[in-house]
């Protein structure tokens, strides 16, 4: 047969276990990042692909010859670039599950185990957070686990759409995008929801960016409300306005209940995007990041929320989480049914078929990994996780602070933080391709306030007390 044998599989398995093991134990005695050309990787490549099989227990091998020296290491403790993606070797036992299985989750009945799982393990997770319980989908609500927090922007966005101008006679909008509708973000929002706006067809003039408050990073309510009045006004439609918690940039936060309360009136869709600082409110001192996002007597709360588990909260990518607490609102926008979908489970309306929560019909099985993160970890284990890394985010700062050629550019966030020269812009360009020649670890640099900014974010699987010594020798020199 065109394949292993399960047995060949079983022995082989080893093999490349031990392979994966090996790099991990081994990372430190790489840099975080080659030196690499373009091309490089490429030329080591035949033009045409081999006409006989070669044994499997090469392969290894063969990819360390290959990418060993031309890669950059997302897993080394020293990666403290954008916000590092930490695939737990937990989480990759559970992606081998998921991979065995070899599920297509589309509708409940294609797999029961991988809808249902997903719905507990979103709701387990809805909890821990302290999300309110019309976020789960035993509340009328649910959580789905998208590829990436730009997806779920994506399918927000559609819903938003849907809810704006729905046609209930066709399942469909009721007309195509006119012009008219408007997107509400800041200066310092993600990327990923201008090219929703792009990918959902709405124009340049779709997006609108609203004046953060003076002396801060963060959306400005009043010009919000302001904004949104004078568009109404205009005749334009309020459709959607995001909300950011922990902004990739700085770490800053929009003011969610501000936000709400200034988007309420017009029926605009709130999601909140905290890609990175979402899964903080595991601890119970750090739940301040969902302010303003639960429902409340005096207050509506927002209609999505999305965090990354492949950033912070050790799952290997692709595991974005997004709730809503309308379990109707992604079908309402997404759902098609022709003849070789249709199924009685999902007639019968008791079940929830995710191929309705998100662009593609098919689906993997991922809620494995992340319950085996959850399982292999417990909730203890991943507070212990963000809490080392905030620690040593914290100490990074005091370090800062008290040294004479450094200074912090805005205050540290959760395992964020951003300095600079005390010198100057040149200083802090220079630092940062220092820092990024060593080897030993790899930085980004972002903008504040147009002046270069150094950004170190910890979040590393391994990244311990021991990758801060060897940053702050890094830093310091
Ligand atoms: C990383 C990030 C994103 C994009 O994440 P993907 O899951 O890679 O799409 C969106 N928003 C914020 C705030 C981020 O930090």
């Amino acid at each position: 047969m065109p394949d292993l044998t399960p047995d060949e599989f079983r022995s082989l398995g080893h093999l490349f276990v031990d392979a994966v093991a090996d790099a991990r134990a081994g990372i430190e005695r790489h840099p975080v990042r080659d030196a690499v050309a373009p091309g490089t990787v490429r030329a080591r490549f035949a033009r045409e692909a081999g006409e006989d099989p070669e044994p499997l227990a090469a392969f290894p091998s063969l990819v360390e010859a290959v990418t060993g020296d031309a890669d950059t290491r997302w897993q080394h403790p020293g990666f403290h670039a954008f916000f590092p993606a930490n695939a737990s070797l937990t989480s990759l036992l559970g992606e081998l599950l998921s991979g065995g299985a070899g599920a297509q989750g589309m509708l409940w009945s294609t797999s029961p185990a991988c809808t249902e799982v997903e719905q507990a393990v979103t709701d387990q997770l809805a909890r821990a957070l302290g999300l309110d319980e019309t976020f789960t989908h035993d509340g009328g609500g649910g959580g789905s686990i998208q590829d990436s927090a730009s997806s779920a922007a994506l399918v927000a966005l559609t819903a938003a759409l849907h809810r704006a101008a729905p046609d209930p006679a066709t399942g469909w909008r009721a007309r195509g995008v006119t012009g008219a509708e408007r997107v509400y973000v800041t200066a310092e929002t993600h990327s990923s929801l201008a090219k929703a706006v792009r990918v959902a067809g709405l124009g340049a003039g779709g997006l609108r960016s609203v004046a953060c408050s003076p002396g801060t990073r963060a959306m400005d309510p009043a010009a919000l409300a302001a904004m949104l009045a004078d568009d109404v006004a205009a005749g334009l439609v309020p459709v959607l306005v995001c909300a950011t918690v922990g902004t990739t940039s700085t770490g800053a936060s929009d003011p969610v209940a501000e936000v709400v309360a200034a988007a309420a009136p017009h029926g605009a869709w709130v999601h909140v995007d905290a890609a990175w600082a979402g899964v903080a409110a595991l601890c119970p001192e750090h739940r301040w990041v969902l302010g303003g996002v639960n429902p409340a007597p005096d207050a509506g709360g927002v209609d999505s929320f999305c965090t990354d588990a492949h950033k912070w909260l050790l799952t290997a990518f692709d595991a974005s989480l997004l709730w809503v607490r309308d379990a109707t609102a992604l079908p309402a926008a997404l759902s098609i049914t022709p003849p070789y979908l249709r199924d009685a489970h999902s007639d019968s309306g008791a079940v929830v078929d995710f191929r309705d929560w998100q662009v593609p019909l098919g689906r993997r099985f991922r809620a494995l990994k992340l319950w085996a993160v959850l399982h292999g970890q417990g909730l203890s284990g991943l507070r212990a996780h963000l809490r080392g890394h905030v620690a040593l985010a914290a100490e990074l700062a005091e370090r800062v602070r008290a040294h004479d050629g450094l200074e912090l550019a805005c205050d540290p966030v959760l395992s964020l933080v951003c300095l600079r020269a005390s010198a100057g812009d040149a200083a802090t360009t220079a630092l940062l391709e220092r820092a990024n020649g060593d080897g030993r670890v790899l930085l980004t640099g972002t903008e504040v306030a147009g002046h270069p900014v150094v950004r170190v974010a910890f979040g590393g699987v391994a990244t311990g007390p021991e990758h801060l010594e060897i940053l702050w020798d890094v830093l310091s020199a």
